[in-house]
């Protein structure tokens, strides 16, 4: 049973040519979750070979452009693609009505049904369950609502063998604020961004981002098994300093590159 996360976007504000905006797409048992959806995220799924049609729920952590322009090129063309079945659609309050208002200015409209769930401004809190997944929102430090989500599997017994459960968690846009690891403690894979690096932490602070030292710092104190970097400013032409500022205090520590894919193993208890 797969539990894989494929990185379409690991740059910040705007693309370079190695890195699109943000979107990841989490793989749990075959079950296609998009998480973010940066301008262009439609052509990364077509270059990373990500079935559309497997793609049933997204979250957008905040309304940033960074993190959503790329949703209506996707929604259209999941129309055009024939989708009949719904589509959920899980953010801020404010995104139901930019959706519903882009969608129509169009003469043609979608062939499926949109449906919006807003996330809740308090803490830590359940908004799907489905066959494969528990996600929990919770919210982060930004300069507009922000959220991060953490995906734990739903296993079952097999062969006489019990599955540990396997989580993500996406830590969006965020000042370094220690408070936020009680969302995540002990997941097995912990996105954090890392925007900046130690010598721009003032511009870090400015702009409610971290540094990856900070995002190395969060995942050691939340005891997690591996921290993913990204979102980087695309003033660093070489992101290895960021890696290494992030090790120092977690050497589990890999950098988003876009098309990578990381896959979770499964383990099983005694
Ligand atoms: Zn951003
Ligand atoms: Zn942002």
């Amino acid at each position: 049973m797969k539990f894989s996360l494929t990185i379409l976007g690991s740059s910040s504000a705007v693309p370079t040519a190695a890195r699109n905006t943000t979107a990841h797409v989490l793989n749990v048992h075959e079950r296609f979750y998009l998480i973010d959806c940066g301008e262009g995220t439609q052509i990364q799924i077509r270059r990373y070979r990500i079935r559309f049609g497997r793609i049933h729920t997204i979250f957008i952590s905040h309304l940033h452009s960074d993190h959503i322009l790329g949703l209506f090129g996707l929604m259209s063309t999941l129309s055009l693609l024939g989708r009949k079945s719904p589509l959920d659609l899980y953010g801020p309050a404010g995104l139901e009505e930019i959706v519903t208002s882009h969608f129509n200015h169009f003469p043609d409209k979608l062939l499926y049904l949109i449906q919006f769930h807003s996330l809740e401004p308090k803490g830590k809190t359940l908004i799907l369950s489905d066959k494969a997944v528990d996600v929990f929102s919770f919210p982060v430090q930004h300069r507009s609502p922000a959220w991060g989500f953490l995906f734990v599997e739903k296993v079952s017994p097999a062969g006489g063998k019990v599955p540990v459960p396997r989580s993500y968690a996406f830590c969006t846009d965020t000042l370094f604020h220690p408070p936020l690891i009680e969302n995540f403690t002990g997941c097995d894979l912990l996105y954090h961004e890392a925007t900046y690096a130690a010598s721009h932490e003032h511009r870090a602070f400015a702009t409610a981002h971290s540094t990856a030292g900070q995002a190395g710092e969060m995942a050691r104190l939340a005891g997690v098994r591996r921290l993913l970097i990204g979102h980087f400013s695309a003033r660093y032409k070489d992101t290895s300093l960021l890696l290494a500022e992030a090790r120092v205090a977690f050497p589990e520590t890999t950098e988003a590159r876009d098309g990578d894919t990381i896959e979770i193993p499964q383990l099983f208890t005694d």
